[in-house]
């Protein structure tokens, strides 16, 4: 048997990863993801989890080794642990290298250990603000108590936590020390990621005004720690810092400041089985009608995921350059999945 990829896109690039959104249903209202009053999918639109499992193993089967699932938010999938459970046969299998998850937390008391047991290592886990009443205001539904108390749970489980936190100018720019601070202490890693101008349709967001650079975090970091660049190891777009003080790594996801497209070996699957090759392109390729016209077939299958793959473009066209915003989408991050 060979390890060379099989999914290979126009510009060369093997597509090993891939991201799966297994719901667009979310128990948080995150102000720059959805808008209060969201109408979500009807249920017949979306993937059964047993042709979520069909594609994710058509995908391995094709040279992806890692998987990681997302939303809306996964755990409110019901059912959703059943899927894990599935898929670490291709972990057992060896088919598999990493089956993943990032959350916004809230369920994570109760599912910790099952995901742990089900072969999940690590996950990725998003909270903007150690501040109670602003967690409240930038996730609506949020409760903060609720999100620590599964981070508690998931280390307990023997996961490992990484932090997303989305930068945000005059909301958590003065918490940015005590969130290193904090995630050091327990031994956690760090990932900022800069506001992406994504479903502009939820109507009380001002992108450009919240828009805070990860090139100023890094300056302000670089005069209180130090910095030491790490190479990528995940062909993703985090490029990845070393704080000598405290150990721990902090990842960069910088669409907007710098453009990581060149190296991007991932893909996207939409909880209605549409395969986004690019976050921040409206290129699409369905691929629910493939599985229910062929319920028994993998061949065209197989066939459909190659021929998708072919459309990959590029790269993304966000700039928030000359203070507008241009290149900006129309469909939403619990979308296509964060
Ligand atoms: N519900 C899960 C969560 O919040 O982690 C998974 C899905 S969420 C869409 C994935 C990631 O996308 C989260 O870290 C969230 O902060 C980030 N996100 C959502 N909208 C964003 C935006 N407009 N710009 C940058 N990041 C965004
Ligand atoms: Fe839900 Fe995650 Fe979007 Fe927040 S960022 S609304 S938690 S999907």
């Amino acid at each position: 048997m060979t390890d060379e990829p099989k999914l290979i896109d126009p510009f060369q690039r093997a597509i090993t990863y891939l991201r799966v959104s297994v719901t667009d249903r979310c128990d948080f209202r995150c102000v720059y993801c959805m808008s209060e009053h969201m109408t979500f999918l009807p249920k017949k639109d979306l993937l059964t989890l047993e042709e979520l499992d069909r594609l994710c193993s058509a995908f391995i089967s094709q040279g992806v080794k890692k998987i990681r699932v997302t939303g809306g938010e996964p755990l409110v999938r019901r059912g959703i642990i059943g899927f894990f459970q599935a898929m670490s046969r291709h972990l057992d299998s060896g088919a598999l290298s990493e089956l993943t998850l990032t959350t916004n937390g809230s369920q994570l008391h109760k599912y910790a250990a099952e995901l742990a047991a089900a072969g999940v290592k690590r996950v990725n886990i998003s909270l903007d603000t150690l501040d109670e009443k602003k967690f409240a205001e930038i996730t609506r539904w949020g409760r903060l108590a609720q999100v620590l108390k599964g981070i508690d749970a998931a280390q307990t489980a023997g996961l490992k936590v990484k932090i997303n936190m989305v930068a945000l100018k005059n909301f958590n720019d003065s918490e940015l020390f005590d969130v290193v601070q904090w995630c050091a202490e327990r031994g956690m890693d760090l990932t900022l990621i800069e506001v992406m101008p994504m479903g502009e349709d939820i109507g009380n967001e001002d992108r450009l005004g919240q828009y805070w650079s990860l090139d100023d975090v890094r300056t302000a970091l670089a005069a209180r720690y130090h910095l030491s660049p790490l190479p990528d190891s995940t062909g993703g777009p985090a490029r990845y810092m070393r704080v000598m003080e405290t150990g721990q790594r902090i990842g960069f996801i910088t669409p907007l400041s710098h453009n990581f497209c060149e190296s991007c070996n991932r893909v996207r699957l939409t909880c209605t089985g549409q395969l986004f090759q690019c976050l921040g392109q409206e290129g699409e390729f369905d691929l629910r009608k493939v599985l229910r016209d062929n319920p028994t077939e993998e061949a065209p299958v197989i066939t459909a995921l190659h021929e998708a793959i072919t459309h990959k473009p590029k790269g993304h066209d966000f700039d928030y350059s000359r203070q507008s915003v241009s290149g900006k989408m129309t469909r939403h991050m619990s979308h296509t999945g964060g």
